[in-house]
């Protein structure tokens, strides 16, 4: 029998081959990066949730590497509090494609929600247990965003 994560991995492995097969490209302004609040550090005092503006891009957490990302690229970045807000995020028309950072079970039901637009993920890590200055290979980000811009 194929336990819940296992099964959950390999949604999101399926999920990222399919968007790769389908070979979809967009423009940078067709394109949203989505990021859960949980990569802010924590004891930081900008309210990022608030605005991304908050944030002073200090370099000590992962935040400044999207922003500077989204600057770079031209893509719409957004700060994600909760699947929901996301996946309203994700359906407004003029987004073709989506590139999400957020935990296994987030990204599982980002994909369902978000159907059928392509959405590649990327996991984020828990070296500091769940939802605690998480952590995430930012290299891989920005390749899924390049991909969707090539
Ligand atoms: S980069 Fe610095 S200012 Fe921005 S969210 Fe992270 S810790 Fe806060």
């Amino acid at each position: 029998m194929i336990e819940q994560g296992n099964k959950s991995n390999m949604l999101k492995t399926l999920n990222n081959l399919s968007v790769r097969l389908r070979r979809k490209r967009c423009r940078p302004d067709q394109l949203l990066l989505l990021f859960s609040s949980c990569l802010q550090r924590s004891s930081c005092d900008g309210n990022v949730v608030g605005s991304l503006d908050n944030c002073r891009r200090c370099g000590q957490c992962v935040v400044c590497q999207f922003l500077d990302l989204a600057d770079e690229l031209g893509v719409n970045v957004f700060l994600a509090t909760g699947g929901r807000l996301a996946a309203e995020k994700a359906r407004d028309p003029k987004i073709k494609a989506i590139v999400a950072v957020a935990c296994g079970k987030e990204l599982s039901e980002g994909i369902k929600a978000t159907f059928p637009k392509p959405v590649l993920v990327q996991e984020l890590t828990t070296p500091n247990g769940p939802c605690k200055d998480t952590q995430v290979d930012f290299q891989a980000v920005r390749k899924a965003v390049e991909y969707f811009l090539r």
